[in-house]
């Protein structure tokens, strides 16, 4: 790992940083407009057609249009589909579906990219509490993106946050990225791994960091159209996604409304949440091994 050449990732200097702001801003704003107009009965090439009108209005261009021939503004992913789904006037939405949404968009030349999952209408316990798992190794990830620390700090963080939620299988062949000038940089930034690996996080760098997590096993199959990844075993999956740059003040969320504000608050709450239901635990009886299938799903991944 060492012998990797030193700082792989761009570098933006603060008005570069800016441009990608305005870029999450946008992207925030598509997918806020694409998510509102989830409801049964509409198809996922009505929810490109708003979330490309309001990047158009912004004066911005969607990043993925035309990349790689991708043919759509956003990426429309309906419950086994992980990633990559392409919108589709016969792809209609039910309601209990999920749908992960997958927005990119330019402005200056500098990319912004974000997903997020959400349900149609009322879904199911268990896929509530997948998409609510998946945000928060996202949030978990973005909390570790800071100047000092390494890059797979953050892959530890998703994939430990993941496995404290449940059982879920953490997908491993797409992974998060270095963004800035192009939307797909170095570095990969994997949802799993070590901590302590790779360059040093520094100021001026810009991820993508975008888990996904599986029902089911973690297995993942590529369909015939080249682009839509599917859960192997057909269970459903969830992919939240921001951009995050590193700066003096910490986190930036480029891709968030607040810049990340809120969703750290959440995160931290959650986290005192349940320590004092550990606490709680403890003092309530005998010592039960709560961390213990979660540290021995790690050694078992080692
Ligand atoms: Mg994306
Ligand atoms: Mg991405």
């Amino acid at each position: 790992m060492r012998t990797r050449r030193e700082q792989p990732i761009q570098i933006k200097t603060p008005s570069q940083l800016a441009a990608m702001r305005e870029a999450g801003l946008v992207v925030a704003d598509a997918l806020r407009a694409a998510a509102a107009a989830v409801q049964p009965g509409i198809s996922t090439a009505e929810l490109d057609a708003i979330a490309d009108r309001v990047i158009r209005e912004a004066g911005a261009l969607p990043s993925f249009k035309g990349y790689h021939g991708f043919p759509a503004t956003i990426c429309t992913s309906v419950n086994d589909q992980i990633v990559h789904g392409i919108p589709s006037r016969q792809t209609r939405l039910a309601a209990g579906d999920v749908i992960s949404i997958d927005c990119g968009a330019i402005v200056r030349g500098w990319h912004g990219d974000a997903a997020l999952t959400v349900g149609v209408g009322p879904v199911s316990a268990e896929l509530t509490s997948l998409l609510a798992a998946c945000e928060r190794a996202l949030w978990s990830g973005l909390a570790q993106s800071v100047a000092g620390h390494r890059l797979t700090d953050i892959s530890h963080a998703v994939e430990t946050s993941a496995q404290a939620s449940g059982d879920y299988g953490i997908v491993q062949e797409y992974v998060g990225h270095g963004i800035g000038s192009e939307m797909h940089m170095d570095l990969p930034v994997p949802n799993y791994g070590k901590p302590g690996r790779g360059p040093v996080l520094v100021e001026g760098m810009a991820l993508a960091v975008e888990p996904m997590l599986v029902l089911g096993r973690r297995q993942t199959r590529l369909l015939d159209d080249g682009w839509t990844v599917v859960s192997a075993d057909g269970t459903r999956s969830a992919h939240f996604e921001h951009t995050v740059a590193i700066t003096a003040e910490g986190p930036q969320v480029l891709t968030a409304e607040d810049g990340g504000t809120s969703g750290f608050a959440r995160l931290r709450a959650e986290g005192q949440q349940a320590q004092q239901a550990r606490q709680a635990d403890a003092a309530a009886g005998p010592a039960r091994p709560a961390v213990a299938p979660v540290s021995a799903g790690a050694r078992a991944r080692d």
